[in-house]
């Protein structure tokens, strides 16, 4: 070894839960079923019982470099697999139950998943589904009790599982570059793709959740987690909760306002994450019952753009400072909106225009936007460029996937092709234009759907809006904007498109408004504008505005 150099200790996903067992013992975290119940556990309980779980695993056969799928809401018997799977080394793949059973299927299938752990809210999608995914031998049903097997279904119950009196499994020394966890991207762009992320990379990346730029989780937190653990792994808040110690408050399966709040309030949370639309719920329920959060100090939103009026009313009314973030399942968190000290002491109308945009980019993730011809674009915030990513925790390359689209090899390097358009500003302030695909081409010039849907949501009557471009034979393409309205309200173009005029430019507004009962969504909760193309493929523009 060479002279003068430090230890090689790997970085490894068991080292958090231990560190956190050994001096955050007795912090709590905080589930709550689909009854309603709420249960007690903390970070001891928690390292302990992951362990005899993986021990469990291997008296089934599980081994290193094995994938576990787990079908499960927020709850600790999710936590737990995060740990007692990754711990022993076999791969935890955490599968949306949201998804289309024949999608799930697929991606069981492509995993090749040998046990399944699921939530006893989804046995019906097992009974459905396990002629079709001949690799899982076992279902452990996470509950006090499991359905009795049948031939083509062999359950058993996790309690008595874990519980069974065998040595407990003493975690090994794996390699930081094993495997640790398989996230599959929920299919908007074709079919799903396997992000693996390795020990090392889930270390790194918990430490960059860790610090005052990220997510700022520290033992000082309770953090309700109101992003999926299905879901890009919970934006890695589940491994940083260890690392932090802090508290964890895991809501289960209802993510209605009423229940958040509801948690935030008894827990004292200070600290939240989460997708637009639940904050959205969230404001809408605290206006409507006159309630408030005043233990909430920070939030970050991130996975859609999140609209200002949602922003400014967080910080204005409720005093939640908002950090708005830009990520994806290919790296996790990949910037932070935090305010530097001398964003800190401007005026407020500076300081918002810059929470609009999606954050700047965090140490770890390195961001690049590159023209048509390959060509670095200008860091102006105006001109618009595909954003490529690299770093230590930014996807090499996809699970099984021979497709070197994926990626862009240049003189200095390989970079991930993020899919998204987008520009960066002259103080590193990243602003999503759109999806490459859902970007709309007007007279050779783009227009932002999302620009566009967030200046329709600032109409008073707008609850949710949706653009996508529709053929049009003079600019090639113009937007079409659908509108779920208010309850009691009436479709008024001329309301929206006055509050939209201010805000964009004139060229860009819609050609029409349509009101729509309800605005489909994909499995992670963003919209599906797949579907909404489908449906409005026949629309006439001969009602134009
Ligand atoms: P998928 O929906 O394919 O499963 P992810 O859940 O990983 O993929 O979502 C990643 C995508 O979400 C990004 O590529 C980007 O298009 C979108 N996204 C994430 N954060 C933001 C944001 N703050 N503003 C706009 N778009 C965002």
């Amino acid at each position: 070894m060479a002279d003068g150099l430090n230890m090689n200790r790997q970085l490894l996903v068991s080292t958090l839960i231990n560190y956190a067992g050994r001096n955050h013992g007795a912090t709590e975290i905080i589930s709550t079923d689909s009854s309603g119940n709420t249960f007690r556990s903390n970070w001891s309980l928690i390292a302990e019982r992951s362990q005899r779980l993986s021990s469990a695993l291997a008296s089934e056969g599980v081994k290193q470099g094995d994938r576990v799928g787990t079908i499960a809401w927020n709850d600790y018997r999710h936590l737990e697999a995060y740990y007692g799977i990754c711990g022993m080394g076999a791969v935890l793949h955490t599968i949306n139950p949201r998804l289309h059973d024949s999608q799930i299927a697929y991606i069981i299938n492509h995993a090749e998943d040998q046990v399944v752990l699921i939530d006893p809210d989804f046995l019906e999608v097992a009974e459905r589904i396990a002629h079709l995914v001949p690799s899982v031998r076992l279902w452990v049903v996470l509950g006090d009790e499991a359905p009795k097997s049948s031939v083509a279904v062999k359950y058993v119950c996790y309690e008595t599982w874990i519980d069974e009196k065998r040595e407990v499994l003493i975690w090994p020394e794996l390699d930081e570059w094993a495997a640790a966890t398989l996230c599959y991207t929920s299919g908007t762009t074709g079919n799903p793709k396997g992000v693996s992320q390795s020990h090392r990379a889930i270390v790194l990346q918990s430490w960059a959740t860790c610090t005052g730029d990220g997510h700022n989780v520290n033992s000082g937190q309770s953090i309700l987690l109101a992003v999926p653990m299905f879901h890009v792994n919970g934006w890695a808040i589940p491994f940083a909760a260890a690392m932090a110690g802090a508290k964890l408050v895991l809501p289960g399966a209802n993510l209605d306002a009423g229940a958040l709040v509801e948690h935030i309030r008894s827990e004292e949370v200070t600290f939240s994450a989460g997708v637009p639309t639940i904050w959205l719920s969230v404001v809408q329920y605290l206006e409507r019952t006159g309630r408030d959060v005043p233990s909430l100090k920070q939030i970050a939103v991130g996975g859609s753009a999140a609209p200002s009026s949602l922003i400014d009313i967080l910080e204005d009314k409720y005093g939640v400072s908002v950090s708005h973030v830009w990520g994806m399942t290919e790296m996790t968190q990949g910037s932070a909106g935090r305010f530097t000290h001398r964003v800190e002491r401007l005026e407020r109308e500076e300081q918002r225009k810059r929470q609009s945009m999606a954050g700047r980019e965090i140490y770890g993730v390195e961001l690049s936007l590159i023209d048509s011809e390959g060509q670095e674009v200008d860091r102006d915030g105006q001109t618009p460029g595909e954003l490529l990513a690299r770093g230590p925790w930014v996807a090499g390359s996809y699970f099984r996937h021979d497709d070197d689209s994926t990626h862009l090899e240049s003189g200095d390097g390989s970079w991930l092709r993020t899919g998204d358009v987008a520009t960066i500003n002259d103080e590193g302030y990243i602003t999503i234009v759109d999806r490459a695909k859902d970007v709309i081409k007007s007279g050779g010039e783009w227009i932002s759907s999302i620009d566009l849907e967030n200046a329709a949501i600032a109409a008073p009557s707008v609850t949710e809006a949706a653009v996508i471009g529709l053929p049009h034979d003079r600019w090639g393409e113009r937007p079409l904007l659908l509108v779920v309205l208010h309850n009691e309200a009436e479709l008024s173009q001329e309301e929206i498109l006055d509050v939209m005029k201010p805000q964009v430019p004139s060229w860009w507004l819609p050609n029409d408004i349509v009101a729509i009962d309800q605005i489909p969504h994909t499995g992670t909760g963003k919209i599906d504008k797949k579907v909404l193309r489908t449906q409005f493929a026949d629309h006439s523009w001969s009602a134009a505005i």
